[in-house]
């Protein structure tokens, strides 16, 4: 029978990949599901190994740069940007929840920013849009008077 090599009046229920010793279910910390003992956790050997980046970071950055093109499609862009938004902020509060094994901040931070500025620009364009339409529409009513006078100054 094996024990823990931290707690020897224990059985080991496990032993750890970073250093092969056997450790027992309270000492075991599982990282990406392997299992490492609270030393090398320490050392810090598995977040090294094991540093991954965060999925919604990716994510984020991906629905930022997808929502620059499709922010012309009548506002399609202006959903991928708030998703980037939103991506981002949870992958930013879960990267700083992993305490150094996930990274990916600044791909988080770049859909953040990304997808706020194509927000920010799809707003102003659509109050753009919206000014142009009544600017149009008044100047398409003044022509269509002039078009509706015009015969009548003929027969006058
Ligand atoms: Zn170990
Ligand atoms: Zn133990």
């Amino acid at each position: 029978m094996n024990y823990c090599y931290i707690h020897p009046d224990r059985e080991a229920t496990g032993t750890c990949v970073g250093c092969g010793k056997f450790i027992c279910g309270e000492c075991t910390t599982a990282v990406m599901d392997k299992n490492y003992c609270p030393q090398c956790i320490a050392k810090g050997i598995p977040y090294q190994k094991t540093t991954s980046t965060n999925t919604l970071a990716i994510i984020s950055l991906v629905f930022g740069i997808i929502s620059i093109p499709t922010a012309c499609c009548y506002g399609c862009g202006v959903i991928f940007a708030i998703v980037a938004i939103i991506t981002g902020l949870i992958a930013r509060s879960q990267i700083k929840q992993s305490a150094g094994r996930q990274g990916g901040g600044g791909l988080a931070l770049a859909g953040v920013i990304i997808g706020a500025i194509v927000a920010a620009l799809a707003v102003i364009g659509g109050l753009c849009y919206a000014v142009s339409m009544i600017i149009g529409l008044l100047s398409s009513s003044a022509a269509g008077n002039s078009l509706l006078i015009g015969p009548w100054i003929w027969l006058i």
